[in-house]
């Protein structure tokens, strides 16, 4: 296990090379894995403090200082991107807001579908493509990563027979963790009640990502994304979502406790 204090994106210009996405030959950004917008968010939020963990199964707890993120998409495809990210971060710290005691499910405003898949769906492909080690668990079959990345390019949600995604609110009914939004912890494998795929906590959602054939009974679970006009965003008590309380019940203590020392460290862009 290595911390990765030592990589902050560097600023240099990379050389040409193929982009991810688009697959042309050009120069690369420092692409971020989990989307810079959430960092920039948190930074601006809560006086930079950031916790994310390494959820390898057999690695401790791991603060990570960096944003993560390495040479991946030509500027046109960061631009992709964003145009997903900007306003889908933006619309899940309103939606988390609305989560008082007692509610268990909140209206998205203006959802659209295609919009939230292609967001949540690309950070699930960064990872996968990604040769961070901290992705190294994400491991998309090659047909579904290029379904994925063609879809992406084209700007169409790839389809729930390639990949299904389903968004909870993570809560913390005890209110004592503080605030949920600062824990991103890498993505790992999960598998629950007939589901399975990966699994990743960020700005305060847990996001599942089913590789599995999705059958019209897993369609219909909650959170599950639907092609549809409305919303409704249900919540998850942090104390029932098992990963979360294995990876993080030690680090959140601490950091309840005031004992953790990280920072997050968005990029200078
Ligand atoms: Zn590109």
């Amino acid at each position: 296990m290595t911390t990765h204090a030592d990589q902050q994106p560097s600023h240099e210009p990379h050389p040409t090379t193929r982009c991810a996405l688009c697959q042309e030959h050009r120069a690369l950004r420092e692409s971020h894995i989990v989307p810079n917008a959430y960092f920039r968010a948190m930074k601006k939020g809560s006086n930079g403090k950031l916790i994310s963990m390494d959820t390898s199964p057999d690695s401790v707890a791991m603060s990570s200082q960096d944003s993560l993120s390495e040479p991946l998409l030509c500027a046109e495809c960061e631009e992709r991107l964003c145009k997903w990210e900007t306003p889908w971060i933006r619309k899940l710290r309103v939606t988390a807001k609305q989560f008082k005691a007692g509610v268990d499910e909140v209206a998205v405003k203006d959802h659209d579908h295609a919009s939230l898949k292609c967001f949540l769906v690309s950070i699930i492909w960064r990872a996968s493509v990604c040769s961070r080690p901290e992705f190294s668990e994400v491991t998309l079959p090659g047909p579904v990563l290029e379904t994925i990345r063609a879809d992406l390019l084209a700007g169409n949600a790839p389809p729930d027979g390639v990949i299904g995604v389903r968004i909870r609110k993570l809560v913390d009914p005890t209110g004592q963790l503080g605030d949920l939004e600062r824990f991103v912890f890498t993505p790992a494998r999960f598998s629950e009640g007939g589901i399975q795929g990966y699994r990743l906590f960020f700005a305060g959602y847990v996001v599942d990502y089913l590789t599995l054939r999705v059958t019209r009974q897993v369609a219909k679970i909650r959170g599950f994304l639907r092609d549809a006009s409305t919303m409704s965003m249900p919540s998850i008590s942090c104390f029932d979502v098992r990963e979360f309380m294995r990876v993080g019940r030690s680090m959140v203590r601490k950091h309840v406790r005031g004992q953790t020392a990280f920072k997050g460290a968005p990029a200078a862009r």
